[in-house]
């Protein structure tokens, strides 16, 4: 049976003019040795929104109040009216445990479609840039992209067997760079800014989408800033802070001293 969404959702998705629904959990793949599929059921697959979009989860915390955690799409299936995210298993929180015990049949409440970076539909070219945590929602955008195009992606993962790659459209013209962490640690930007050292950006206009661990994103925004690319052709979003647990809305802490 499925149990309506909690009233604290419904209020949010209220105030955020989104959706609440109750969605269930039909799969949870392994991907690689960091990176799960899950797939939710959902009423009305309207609450993926766009490439770029992404969900809110809820997860009951010890007391009894909810924990939200963001989600970005990997892929929709209307005909099945199911939702697709890439998430990290690797790390021990709040959600990925909840995520990585999921058995089909779980209920979470989703609200959304939530986020305001889409693609630009004016680029010549697209650079996506992050750690594994983003793949699923850079792999989405890229697929969005129309063709004869160009996407290139700078991505870090924890090992060589988390290289999950998927396949394009033949029009797409596709680099993949992926750094392997080494034992660094995930804040370290050193690894992703020698990815972007070794890559020349193509001819024409480009956009870049820089997405995943805090300190992180902001190195590398600061790198093709320093590049030459300007403000409004990057598109920035941090989703998680080593060391420090997102807040109940779903955000990592963005302040400076900590
Ligand atoms: C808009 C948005 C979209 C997002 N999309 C995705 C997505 O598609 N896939 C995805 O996997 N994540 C995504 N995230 C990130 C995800 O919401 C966070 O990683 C979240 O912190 C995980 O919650 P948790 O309860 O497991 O860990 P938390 O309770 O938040 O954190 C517990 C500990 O784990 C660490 N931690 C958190 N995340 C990671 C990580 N990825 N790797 C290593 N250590 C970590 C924290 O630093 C902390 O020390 C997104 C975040 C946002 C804001």
């Amino acid at each position: 049976m499925t149990t309506p969404p909690d009233a604290s959702s419904t209020s949010l998705a209220e105030r955020l003019g989104v959706r609440a629904v109750t969605a269930t959990v039909k799969s949870v793949e392994t991907l690689s040795p960091s990176l799960a599929a899950v797939t939710l059921s959902v009423p009305d697959i309207a609450i993926a929104g766009v490439p770029g979009n992404d969900v809110m989860i809820s997860i009951a915390k010890l007391d009894g109040s909810l924990a939200r955690r963001r989600y970005s799409v990997r892929s929709t299936n209307a005909e099945e009216s199911t939702v697709t995210f890439w998430v990290t298993t690797h790390h021990d929180g709040l959600a990925s445990e909840w995520l990585r015990s999921a058995t089909p049949g779980a209920q979470t409440d989703l609200v959304g479609p939530r986020g305001k970076i889409v693609l630009d539909p004016l680029a010549d070219w697209y650079l996506f840039v992050g750690e594994i945590s983003a793949l699923g929602a850079f792999y989405n955008l890229a697929e969005a992209i129309e063709t004869p195009g160009k996407a290139i992606f700078i991505v870090e993962v924890p090992e060589a067997t988390d290289i999950v790659t998927t396949s394009f459209d033949s029009g797409l013209g596709v680099t993949g760079i992926f750094i392997e962490r080494q034992g660094r640690a995930p804040s370290d930007a050193e690894g992703i800014l020698r990815g972007l050292a070794a890559f020349e950006f193509p001819e024409g206009h480009g956009h870049a989408y820089l997405f995943g661990e805090f300190s992180q994103i902001k190195a590398a925004k600061l790198a093709l800033l320093d590049r030459g690319l300007t403000e409004d052709q990057i598109s920035s979003k941090a989703f998680w802070r080593q060391g420090k647990a997102n807040q109940d809305h779903g955000e990592p802490d963005k302040t400076s001293d900590s």
